[in-house]
């Protein structure tokens, strides 16, 4: 079976070429999203933040305090690398295990917005990349999220531009509204289950 990692600049449709390839059949681990859970679930990582951050890392209820934390960790990289120094590896190590538990399948799928970033492409077989023009970018996270052009674009800005991760991807998938998903998706899937045969 082979691992492969999916990332994708915000807005470029990275969570929507996911769900074309769920419908394969492939699982997909979305890391995210699985992040946010073990930060308030995973009982050692909780200690590790309250101990780096403090009570304030949290509400009453328990529940990721994510405004304060964002401007904690806003404008002082010693800090936010220190958080990512726990957060990390203790998704890695959920997303190795959540690996083992798959069974039947010729691939697994694993998305990730910092891929490159976090180096967790290293533990993968393969890359995809998703991409799409910046200006088509902005505006589907703008109708998605309800939220203003100059917000998507802080969001953007903090993240390594597009043309970087294609270059570093085995597969690059191109959703600019001119070039069809699925034929792109569905190339890519046999290519991988071709790839998973010859391992
Ligand atoms: P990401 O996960 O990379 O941030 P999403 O997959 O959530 O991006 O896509 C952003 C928004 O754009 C979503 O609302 C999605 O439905 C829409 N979208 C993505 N790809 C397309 C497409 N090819 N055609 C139309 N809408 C799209």
């Amino acid at each position: 079976m082979l691992h492969v990692g999916i990332t994708g600049g915000i807005g470029s449709g990275k969570t929507t070429v996911c769900k074309v390839f769920k419908i394969l059949g492939i699982p997909v681990y979305y890391a995210d999203e699985r992040a946010k859970w073990l930060m308030e679930r995973q009982a050692s990582l909780v200690e590790g933040i309250l101990g780096l951050l403090g009570q304030e890392a949290y509400t009453a209820e328990g529940t990721l305090n994510r405004a304060w934390i964002s401007g904690k960790v806003f404008g002082n990289p010693g800090l936010l690398s220190q958080l990512n120094a726990l957060v990390h590896p203790a998704v890695a190590q959920d997303g190795l295990d959540w690996q083992e538990r798959q069974t039947g399948c010729a691939y697994t799928l694993k998305e990730a917005a910092l891929l490159f970033e976090s180096g967790s492409y290293l533990l993968l077989d393969k890359t995809i990349v998703v991409t799409a023009p910046l200006e088509l970018r902005i505006k589907r996270v703008m109708d998605r999220d309800g939220v203003s052009r100059q917000a998507v674009q802080e969001r953007i800005d903090q993240q390594m531009p597009e043309e970087n991760k294609a270059k570093k991807a085995d597969y690059v998938i191109f959703n600019d509204g001119e070039r069809l998903l699925i034929p792109q998706v569905l190339a890519i899937h046999q290519a991988l289950i071709e790839a998973a045969q010859a391992k």
